[in-house]
């Protein structure tokens, strides 16, 4: 298949032939004619599938064949749970719109808010922003969504798993009627919150699964080295940054003192790396994802701050100096290498503190990994044994004792959060439903140092 048999509008047709891309690719075969026929979607796709332009694609050429609703509300608004995924998918857009008289812009929490409602009294046809600011302006008036056409929700699982839910309700109410089409994008459809939502959100909606966060990414090569402690992880380190054949690198750690220690140790030696730390501003930031998306920096030490809407073809190696907390991060985190078709290689170190995020990881990928060892670093560390559950003599005779009492009527427990995975994120939300929608922009950001 090709873009040209999707029989898009001219223009939008030119800057795809411009951009290079003749094949769209799997998720973009399924999903552009999808939409473009009308229809709601709720979408699956891996990190670095195109599943950006799956999106972006439809919706510039609905505007170029459709009527505005409205002349001064926007009709396309791009939801993204962080604002590096909200800026990465803005470049993507801004392509798209250079050749048209489209408006796009970007509206993320941390920044100036004046500045924002200026940005929207121009009245945009496109808004990529982060819910919980959209929704402030949303509230205070600074811009209406009754002629809004497309509703876009990028990373829906994402968004939800961080406590989003009321803005997300909040942007969808005002934005309530007939001729509203909505697309839901997220890494796992087997996620009841965004199967929950897409019964509130979308119309009768196609579904797409292309392929699921577990699936393997054939261009990334996974390896897995166990350690004893800090110190040999970062000897490891050390072996790979000398022995691997590599060109950018990001190092993943778990915390943020972690991430300046190393960076530090790494420029030492005269390695060119950088810190990505969500203690620095928002412009700081992104000065240093600038940077080193132009290359001038080889190695980028980060928390999970970066594991998603980094799109960096030089990344040649992703390094998990500690496992992510939240398993679906590894498979964002690993996704930024191996981007649009170029070969990756994704090394984890598991130490004890690493063992229970590892095994959800292997569960995650439904594959038996493998350690792998390197000569000259002896290891002790062979993993944690499970716990086995021994039933308890006491524990029985009281078991068996309840069970010849009448059964006294069970209270039913109200289920706020359905189906989240692990119990920091249970915390991490509960603990934000009494925060801000801004606020929430914030802590989030400090969560995921
Ligand atoms: P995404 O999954 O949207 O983050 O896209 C990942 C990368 O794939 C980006 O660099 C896109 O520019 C690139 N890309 C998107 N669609 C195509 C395509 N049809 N052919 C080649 N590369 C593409």
């Amino acid at each position: 298949m090709q873009f040209s048999d999707f029989g898009l509008d001219s223009t939008l047709m030119n800057t795809v032939q411009h951009l290079g891309f003749s094949e769209p690719t799997q998720i973009q075969q399924q999903a552009i004619p999808a939409a473009m026929a009308g229809h709601d979607l709720i979408a699956s796709s891996k990190t670095g599938s195109g599943k950006t332009l799956a999106f972006v694609i439809p919706a510039i050429q609905r505007l170029s064949k459709n009527r505005a609703l409205s002349k001064r509300d926007p009709r396309v608004v791009i939801l993204t749970p962080t604002r590096e995924l909200a800026k990465q998918v803005f470049s993507q857009l801004r392509l798209f719109t250079a050749n048209t008289q489209f408006k796009a812009v970007l509206i993320l929490g941390g920044e100036n808010f004046n500045d924002q409602v200026k940005v929207l009294e121009k009245e945009p046809e496109f808004i990529v922003a982060t819910p919980g600011r959209l929704a402030d302006h949303l509230k205070q008036g600074h811009f209406y969504l009754n002629g809004l056409e497309l509703l876009i929700l990028d990373e829906a699982d994402r968004m939800l798993d961080l406590g989003f839910s009321k803005e997300l309700s909040q942007i969808n109410q005002a934005a309530d009627h007939r001729k509203r089409q909505t697309l839901l994008f997220s890494a796992t459809l087997d996620h009841a919150q965004v199967n929950d939502f897409a019964k509130e959100l979308l119309k009768k909606p196609k579904r797409i699964a292309i392929e699921a966060g577990h699936t393997e990414h054939i261009d990334i090569t996974k390896r897995f080295y166990l350690a004893d402690n800090l110190t040999q992880k970062e000897d490891l380190l050390q072996h790979f940054l000398a022995t691997e054949k590599s060109q950018q690198i990001i190092i993943f750690t778990a915390t943020r003192s972690d991430t300046e220690r190393l960076a530090k140790i790494l420029s030492m030696q005269s390695l060119n790396a950088v810190a990505l730390s969500g203690e620095l501003n928002q412009s700081q930031r992104n000065q240093i994802m600038d940077s080193f998306a132009k290359g001038q920096h080889k190695i980028l030490v980060t928390t999970d701050l970066a594991s998603r809407g980094l799109d960096l073809v030089n990344v040649s190696h992703v390094i998990n100096f500690d496992m992510p907390k939240h398993t679906e991060e590894f498979v964002h985190r690993i996704g930024r290498t191996g981007r649009a078709g170029t070969k990756g290689d994704a090394i984890s170190l598991v130490g004890p503190n690493d063992w229970l995020s590892f095994k959800n990881v292997e569960a995650f990928l439904q594959q038996k990994i493998t350690f792998t060892k390197v000569d000259g670093i002896k290891v002790k560390f062979k993993g944690l044994k499970p716990k086995k559950a021994k039933p308890e003599k006491a524990k029985i005779a009281k078991a068996t004792e309840q069970k010849a009492q009448p059964r006294k009527p069970q209270k039913v427990i109200k289920k706020t959060f359905v189906d989240i995975q692990d119990a920091g994120a249970m915390k991490i939300i509960k603990r934000k439903k009494a925060l801000s929608a801004d606020q929430i922009e914030d802590s989030t950001k400090k969560e995921q140092d």
